[in-house]
């Protein structure tokens, strides 16, 4: 029988591949054409005190204004960017951007010293050897002081180069920038990683706030995620939060840090500086 034959097989496992390598690749060329017509920019999620309300920095979050298709999100492109290694241009775009619009909204606002700039790093940047150059050159060129910005690595990009990611966070702590565990609690952290690594804060994945509410289980997970977070002397920042039911939780867990709808969508760069001004949430206060 030729429909079970391996040679069979083989050639339809050779068209799928083909039909994904082909969508990738006008994806690629697209991302390319995309990046070079200035479609791509950066949207920014404010992080507050849960306590307090008060401001505490943003989230810098690619957005990519497609001429067709519209504004597309990072999960629909960032893996294709990932696989085609097209990250490194993008994700250098969305570091030096980032860096650039932050560093002018500080000249204008004078009392905004405190407030910080969290940049994603996808697992391919972080395994290669000139991120810690381009993070210098990012920071130089634009005259952010480093002390404000901080790098977002996801756990499981972590866990995947446990020794390099060790040799890579000490190089950007040297240069004062600090560091923020990504998604925690959906990777597979080892403890003795963790506890060796210089990092300074731990994001609890919007999963684990979503269920909050509904499941005690999710609520005991977050927190064990905070007991650990305090153990490691690490701020813990819960993203994804969208009401005030988590809210309350998560401040009875002492969750010192969140972002989420509940305070506010990313918003255009344009629209910082009323924030800045405001200094506040006004669903926490
Ligand atoms: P992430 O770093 O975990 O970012 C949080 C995501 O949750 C963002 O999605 C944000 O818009 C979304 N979010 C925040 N609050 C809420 C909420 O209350 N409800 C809901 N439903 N969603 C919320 P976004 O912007 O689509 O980004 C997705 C992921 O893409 C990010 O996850 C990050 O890992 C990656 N990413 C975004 N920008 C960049 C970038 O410049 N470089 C790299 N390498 N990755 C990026
Ligand atoms: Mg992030
Ligand atoms: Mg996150
Ligand atoms: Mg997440």
């Amino acid at each position: 029988n030729a429909k079970n034959s391996p040679s069979e097989k083989i050639i339809v496992f050779e068209n799928g591949m083909h039909e994904l390598a082909m969508r990738n690749l006008s994806l690629q060329n697209d991302m390319r054409r995309g990046l070079e017509a200035h479609e791509f920019f950066i949207v920014y999620q404010p992080i507050f005190f849960l306590s307090t309300g008060e401001l505490y920095g943003f989230e810098a979050l690619l957005r990519w204004s497609h001429p067709q298709r519209g504004i597309v999100s990072p999960g629909e492109f960032i893996p294709a960017a990932e696989e085609s290694g097209f990250i490194y241009e993008l994700g250098n775009f969305a570091l030096t951007k980032a860096c650039n619009d932050f560093a002018k909204l500080l000249k204008t606002s004078p009392k905004d010293n405190e407030i910080t700039l969290s940049v994603n790093i996808s697992t391919k940047q972080l395994a290669k050897d000139n991120l810690i150059d381009i993070i210098e050159y990012a920071i130089g060129k634009s005259g952010l002081p480093p002390g404000l910005l901080i790098l977002e690595i996801t756990e499981s990009s972590i866990m995947e180069y446990p020794d390099k990611s060790a040799k890579i966070i000490d190089a950007i702590k040297s240069k004062g920038i600090g560091i923020a565990v990504d998604d925690f609690g959906t990777g597979y952290s080892s403890m003795s990683v963790l506890q060796k690594l210089k990092l300074d804060k731990l994001k609890i994945d919007m999963s684990f706030v979503n269920r909050l509410t509904e499941s005690s289980e999710d609520c005991e997970i977050v927190r064990a995620i905070i007991t650990l977070s305090n153990s490691l002397h690490l701020q813990t920042v819960a993203e994804g939060i969208e009401t005030s039911e988590q809210l309350q939780i998560l401040r009875s867990l002492g969750c010192e840090l969140g972002q989420g709808y509940l305070c506010s969508k990313p918003l255009d760069v344009k629209d910082l500086p009323l924030l800045i001004t405001q200094n506040a949430c006004p669903s926490l206060l």
